[in-house]
């Protein structure tokens, strides 16, 4: 079956073009300027993006991740896929090992399904000092040897983990992680510029949530993020809804890193897309106030109420990047951290079919994942 997207703003690498695409068997086989050659769906100057893939997620439309229930993490990727999200990471937070191997077993069906593209493990291994919404109660010391059974728990779907690089046993951890296929993440750390770097050295590639549950930069002692933000092997995670971050630090993110190295991140949790309320982050109970969650005890800020298209809406409106920009980062430079930018992740031919229609005030009106419409424009 063949399906032609007309008259659309088209948003490529190498910018953005007014013509058509064309998608066969849940691939992009053409990519026009102009009319299109045939009959098509008329979109009326709408863009299209690429589809989002989010690497920090733990939920949505009240089901969250970490509960590991399948029911829930199937109404939290619905909810995200409404949103644009179409490439998806679940992420799990601190909980006792045992609770964080069963959560990781049941998502792993879901990775085989095809729903999720794999599992993040955000800690234990992480700082109390720095642990934000995480219990405290249940961080632990780095362990390679118990890493290797998380990571046989998710039976090869664990794409993350993100732990803290000053910790005992925390280098050995990151060289464990890489050796086996996964992503070692730099973050909720209390880590000096040197401790980040010995990070960064033994294989951290990603930056948890830059600026969130770190020291902050100071022109002495310039710390974790003056470290993560220059070093070409690294790339940099931001939440920006506002909330998190000032416009003017994701701006700054972006001009340091460039876009090959930035990556928009919900770090949603299940009141995305909810009201207010009381909600669940693993084990700890949050407040919803505005949409902004917080720690029921202690006030702090406890993921986030994001979806991508909102994160996506701001990197151009607020933060002033270009469509081209806020595409790389929202969805072309995540799918390079997981490997599959070859797959996914832009609107070039022969990669899959996931694409994002967006309105002149980039509001969602149609969403496509591997070819099949998951909300069809109207
Ligand atoms: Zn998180």
């Amino acid at each position: 079956m063949s399906i032609t997207l007309a008259d659309a703003r088209v948003v490529t690498p190498d910018g953005v073009h007014e013509g058509w695409l064309t998608i066969e068997d849940g691939r992009i086989t053409h990519v026009g300027q102009g009319a299109a050659p045939g009959p098509g769906l008329d979109l009326a100057g709408r863009y299209v993006v690429p589809g989002f893939v989010d690497i920090h997620n733990h939920g949505g439309a009240g089901g969250s991740f970490p509960s590991g229930d399948l029911a829930q993490a199937r109404t939290a990727a619905d909810l995200h896929s409404r949103h644009g999200t179409t490439t998806l990471v679940a992420s799990l937070v601190t909980a006792s090992l045992d609770d964080l191997a069963s959560a990781a077993a049941a998502l792993a069906e879901l990775c085989e399904d095809g729903l999720l593209a794999g599992i993040h493990f955000e800690g234990p291994y992480i700082a109390a000092a720095r642990c934000g919404a995480h219990d405290p109660a249940l961080l632990r010391e780095p362990s390679p040897r118990e890493l290797a059974r998380l990571l046989r728990a998710g039976r090869g779907h664990v794409r993350m983990v993100t732990l803290a690089a000053e910790l005992p046993g925390a280098l050995d951890t990151v060289r464990e992680a890489v050796a086996g296929g996964v992503i070692a993440a730099l973050g909720h750390s209390d880590a000096s510029y040197e401790q980040t770097i010995a990070g960064i050295d033994a294989g951290g590639s990603v930056a948890t949530h830059l600026y969130n549950a770190m020291p902050p930069l100071h022109h002495r002692d310039p710390g974790p993020i003056a470290a993560l933000l220059q070093d070409e092997r690294v790339t940099v995670e931001l939440i920006n809804d506002g909330v998190h971050l000032h416009p003017a630090m994701t701006r700054l993110a972006f001009t340091t890193a460039g876009p090959a190295r930035t990556a928009l991140i919900t770090d949603a949790m299940a009141a995305a897309g909810m009201g207010d309320g009381v909600y669940g982050l693993g084990p700890m109970s949050v407040n919803v106030i505005d949409g902004v969650a917080r720690l029921a005890e202690g006030g702090a800020i406890a993921g986030s109420t994001l979806t991508m298209d909102v994160a996506f809406r701001r990197a151009v409106r607020e933060v002033g990047l270009s469509m081209t920009e806020a595409a790389e980062i929202s969805s072309l430079t995540p799918a390079r951290v997981l490997g599959l930018d070859d797959r996914l992740g832009s609107i070039t031919v022969g990669r899959q079919a996931d694409l994002v229609v967006l309105s002149d005030d980039l509001e969602v009106s149609g969403v496509m994942r591997r070819g099949s419409w998951i909300t069809e424009p109207r």
